[in-house]
């Protein structure tokens, strides 16, 4: 599990844009992971949340892209 840091490098590094799609703004807040339900209720897939402090939009990035 990456925190903070480690998650915003990791986001540098997969070439993610530090911008965000509804306002332009580039604050996030990062808020660990969490589980996502797929429809298949065996298929759960964990993801980085982070929150836009200019507007609230809430982003999610899938682990186990982030973490390979
Ligand atoms: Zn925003």
């Amino acid at each position: 599990m990456f925190y903070d840091q480690q998650l915003r490098e990791a986001l540098d590094s997969k070439g993610a844009s530090r911008k965000c799609p509804s306002c332009d703004s580039q604050g996030w807040s990062t808020h660990g992971n969490l589980h996502v339900p797929a429809e298949d209720a065996a298929d759960v897939l964990t993801a980085y949340m982070l929150v836009c402090q200019a507007c609230g939009l809430i982003r999610l990035h899938a682990a186990q892209v982030l973490e390979n």
